[in-house]
């Protein structure tokens, strides 16, 4: 899953309007970004099997980025850096800073949700969980596409962006959803996991900057609160 992954976070964005929706696109796609570093630092490993143009599904063994004790505690991790660079006494702090964490934990849950049981609990060697959606491709792109069209919808309304950024930020998750679904269905394999973690991470990186962009004027000044 990687479109679907924005579509939470505009839908957190949508309640948590205070933060830039690039952000929350880092938070949403936290533990990817996590998972290509550590496949390059060779802490993790990505397979691509030989039946992949048949499933476009490579094998993880993701414990450090992928595991729900480590995506909790990275949630957590967020949600506390989120907290202290907040400035202090600035309204609704604690609830933003709790959004930001549940955009990285969205991302655990919707993967759980597509991913064959591959995700670990705890370490490699602990029980695996996935509910395996890719299974039934069509109704995950589905799923995925309707992540990204409700996580639109919402944060678009009354986001009080220009005209131009709004239509950035849609176009970006729109060819986001597109590439996912190419990525799952036609693709070629990749060559390497090494070519597989830059170009994610590449993508990753201007994508995240360009919603950034898009979402600047939406950042408002946090007003202080009467006792701070
Ligand atoms: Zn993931």
């Amino acid at each position: 899953m990687f479109a679907g992954h924005l579509g939470a976070a505009m839908i957190v964005g949508s309640a948590a309007r205070r933060v830039n929706v690039g952000l929350l696109f880092v938070a949403a796609l936290w533990l990817d970004i996590a998972l290509w570093v550590f496949v390059l630092a060779g802490w993790e490993a990505v397979h691509i099997p030989p039946d992949f143009m048949a499933t476009h599904q490579p094998r993880f063994d993701f414990a450090w980025s992928h595991g729900l004790l480590a995506g909790a505690l990275w949630s957590a991790a967020a949600t506390l850096l989120s907290y202290r660079l907040l400035a202090r006494g600035a309204t609704g702090r604690v609830a933003t800073a709790l959004w930001i964490g549940a955009a990285v934990f969205s991302h655990w849950l919707l993967d759980a949700l597509v991913h064959v049981p591959e995700l670990p609990l705890v370490g490699s060697a602990s029980a695996h969980v996935g509910l395996g959606l890719w299974r039934h491709m069509p109704l995950a792109l589905g799923v995925e596409s309707l992540l990204v069209l409700l996580g639109l919808w919402l944060f678009l309304r009354g986001c009080g962006l220009s005209r131009p950024r709004r239509w950035t930020l849609a176009t970006l998750a729109l060819l986001a959803l597109v590439f996912t679904i190419l990525g799952m269905t036609v693709a070629p394999a990749p060559p390497s996991a090494q070519a597989m973690a830059f170009s994610s991470l590449l993508v990753i990186t201007l994508l995240c900057a360009a919603a950034w962009w898009s979402g600047r004027t939406a950042q408002r000044r946090m007003p202080r609160s009467p006792r701070a």
